[in-house]
């Protein structure tokens, strides 16, 4: 059995035990307060951590995999092995000063107090940029640190920006991008990285259906192959007669944002009633 360490209840929990339930690994719900599950669909057994704990778990080889923040891994700096980028909880870390502050470049933080929760990940910056400030390391409400004088600037996780706006404190410096990632234990057994391919297998075809669209279209039969052209698919679209006379339906796979980008080009070549529907699973 393999064992996967997750955030307990958090932005990473709802989103993670819905893609395991994509790839047909359901989890009991079990209530709350419980600190382990063991899935009924597959030999998997879960651990609901801090998510600050997870990378140090997996480390250790008490959880064989985890998912848990690109950030948190790079904070934590434990030996991991960071296996697939999940898509979801994408942010950011950034610096970010009081509005008012005539922020020019990094120089301008030298001497300045910046407080943050993600210690690790800022002094190595700071380093990196030969920049001499001090880290106020602090736990939660990073962004009320300077309105309240225990930091000048701040470095915090920002997704749409808002909460730094509503602080009065605006982005200066964008220090890294993060999502959700698995991580994995280095020296695990045979067994268990087999079971491993295997969750990686599914995770995949099924973030791999997420960016992809299956799409329908009748053409006018002389613009097949144009249409064909513009709409690649994994192999070659899929061409049927319809009972109009010189009208085919073709059936293909697009990238959603292909599509709207082509979809001009699509009318233009004569196509109609076109369909684009979710794909739920892909395997490629
Ligand atoms: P825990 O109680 O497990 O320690 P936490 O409070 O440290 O949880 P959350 O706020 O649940 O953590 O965030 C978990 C992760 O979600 C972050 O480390 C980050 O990778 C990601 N994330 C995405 N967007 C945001 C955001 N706007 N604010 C905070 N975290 C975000
Ligand atoms: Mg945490």
């Amino acid at each position: 059995m393999l064992t996967l360490a997750v955030q307990k209840s958090g932005r990473l929990s709802e989103k993670t035990l819905r893609l395991l339930e994509e790839c047909g690994i359901q989890i009991g719900n079990g209530g709350k307060g419980k600190l382990k599950a063991v899935s009924s669909t597959f030999p998997l057994e879960i651990l609901y951590l801090r998510d600050d704990d997870i990378p140090e778990c997996v480390a250790d080889g008490i959880a064989h995999v985890g998912i848990v923040g690109a950030n948190v891994v790079f904070e934590k700096d434990r030996e991991v092995e960071i296996v697939e980028g999940l898509g979801f909880a994408r942010c950011r870390m950034s610096i970010a000063v009081p509005k008012e502050m005539d922020y020019k470049g990094l120089a301008d933080l030298n001497g300045l107090k910046i407080a943050t929760s993600f210690p690790r990940i800022l002094s190595k910056y700071l380093q990196e940029n030969h920049v001499q400030a001090e880290i106020h390391e602090i736990n939660g409400s990073v962004e009320i640190a300077p309105s309240i004088g225990l930091a000048d600037v701040i470095f915090d996780i920002v997704s749409t920006g808002s909460t730094l706006l509503s602080n009065s404190l605006k982005e200066v410096e964008t220090v890294l991008h993060s999502e959700a990632v698995l991580i994995a234990h280095p020296g695990m057994d045979a067994e268990k990285r087999a079971l491993l391919e295997q969750l990686i297998f599914r995770i995949k075809a099924v973030l791999k259906a997420k960016d992809y669209k299956y799409i329908l279209l009748n053409v006018p039969n002389e613009k097949i192959e144009t249409i064909c052209q513009i709409l690649p698919g994994m192999k070659s679209p899929t061409v049927m007669p319809l009972a109009k006379e010189g009208w085919s339906s073709l059936h293909s796979v697009i990238r959603e944002k292909e599509f709207w980008e082509i979809i001009e080009r699509l009318k233009q070549n004569g196509a109609q009633g076109i369909l684009v529907i979710p794909i739920e699973k892909m395997i490629v």
